[in-house]
């Protein structure tokens, strides 16, 4: 795959801009992707330098000075914190649980699918008809199993570092909208307050689309049974897997977490997810005691499930 990495293109012989002018406007890779990923979602794209620059964009975009975001209890830790910046310039921030319906009265009601990394599902014949505009972080879901748009949702969000580039190797994120006016207020900030893609990300997230569908649902598969034999496994107090997607969390004893995801020889101990390789790390390290001490979040490659289970089943010796 070509990437045009210029930073600016020449004017046409009249002097005039043409399709492409500087960088951090659009690119031509940023484009393609861009185009390849609305028709996932059904909708219209855009990229940025990371999935965190999309939630910052999606701030300028929809809330003013004394707007209310309510957010997902349970959703990716790092969504609360970003938010939490802009508290100096009057944003709210109202937690609720969204299995069910979100408060009245907020300017956006924010969830994702699965939260990460409790992993619940949002509720959406709740969230039907509610006023508020609705974000779904759908990073975990990817466009394979949620199309969040014919859901309801008025803009859907990925960390588009995770599955849809898909080989730890891109930092890179996206939303996707079909309201015009939206999409422009999310293209004028990302433009503005600089939060373009780079070219080189965004042709890995276009060549991980490629094979975006075949990776998900063989992480599903592995998944699933990996999932079965953890809720089998007498060191395992608990399992979350929401039946779709590479994304199992569990709990062994408190202070035992360590122990097991240091053992392990195939399965990474690194953060992040989505990627072909598997990866395992507690949580509680980054997030508190808003999760359990004990959990563990495992983030399921391609790797041969056989391979998968006899390396966690040996580190769960440790625990
Ligand atoms: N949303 C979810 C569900 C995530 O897991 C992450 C990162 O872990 C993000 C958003 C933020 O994305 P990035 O790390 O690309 O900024």
């Amino acid at each position: 795959m070509s990437v045009d990495r210029a930073t600016a293109w020449p004017y046409d012989e009249r002097g005039e801009p043409g399709a492409f002018v500087y960088q951090r406007y659009a690119h031509p890779t940023g484009a393609a992707a861009e185009a390849a990923l609305g028709a996932l979602e059904g909708g219209e794209a855009l990229l940025y330098s990371s999935g965190t620059a999309a939630v910052t964009a999606c701030v300028f975009a929809l809330c003013r000075p004394g707007s209310t975001i309510a957010l997902a209890a349970g959703a990716y830790f790092g969504t609360g914190v970003t938010f939490a910046q802009f508290a100096p310039w009057g944003l709210k921030v109202v937690e609720f649980d969204q299995t069910g319906p979100a408060p009245a009265g907020a300017d956006v009601v924010w969830v994702e699918s699965p939260s990460n990394p409790l992993l619940t599902l949002p509720n959406w014949d709740a969230l039907r008809g509610q006023g508020a505009v609705v974000v779904c972080d759908a990073t975990a879901s990817t466009p394979v199993f949620l199309k969040a748009l014919d859901e309801g949702a008025g803009v859907v969000l990925h960390s588009g570092t995770k599955y849809l580039t898909g080989h730890h190797d891109a930092l890179i994120g996206a939303t996707v909208t079909r309201d015009a006016e939206l999409r422009d207020r999310l293209y004028s900030a990302r433009m503005r307050l600089g939060l373009s893609a780079a070219p080189d990300a965004a042709a890995m997230l276009r060549r991980g689309l490629d094979t975006l569908e075949v990776r998900v649902r063989r992480q599903t598969e592995t998944a699933t049974e990996i999932a079965r034999r953890l809720g089998e496994h007498p060191a395992v107090l608990r399992v979350r897997y929401p039946g779709l997607g590479g994304l199992i969390s569990f709990d062994v004893a408190d202070g035992s977490e360590r122990a097991v995801e240091t053992s392990t020889r195939l399965i990474r101990n690194q953060t992040s997810l989505g990627g072909v390789r598997s990866t395992m790390e507690s949580r509680h390290r980054w997030e508190g005691d808003r999760i359990p001490v004990g959990l563990l979040r495992l983030s399921v490659g391609l790797e041969d499930v056989q391979a998968i289970w006899a390396d966690l089943s040996a580190a769960l010796e440790q625990a």
